[in-house]
């Protein structure tokens, strides 16, 4: 099951992804839901929010992650990037539940 959890961007965090040099054009979709499986309290909530890509191969990861007390932060972290058959896994690095690559993509 996946979590059902959903928030959406302050205008100031849309403002800071957007201007980001090479992002991808990843959505900056609204809401945003959380990518983990079903899973407690003591893991935030976690999407990825946006993607830079620097040739060559480079790419950083911004994360949007949220708690069920209102917090809410947007991040630079590694991807989890274990391979999931032929897929790269689109979760954030280290975390819980298993590996999907479908999850993250619009
Ligand atoms: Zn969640
Ligand atoms: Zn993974």
């Amino acid at each position: 099951m996946r979590c059902s959890a959903e928030t959406t961007l302050t205008p100031d965090e849309m403002r800071r992804l957007e201007a980001l040099p090479c992002a991808t054009d990843f959505g900056l979709q609204a809401p945003y839901a959380c990518d983990l499986e079903e899973h407690g309290p003591e893991t935030r909530h976690s999407t990825l929010a946006q993607m830079q890509h620097y040739e060559p191969g480079g790419l950083v990861y911004w994360w949007l992650l949220w708690d069920d007390a209102g917090h809410q932060e947007v991040r630079l972290w590694p991807g989890c990037d274990r391979l999931v058959v032929d897929e790269t896994c689109l979760l954030i690095k280290d975390h819980p539940g298993v590996c999907d690559q479908e999850i993250g993509w619009p």
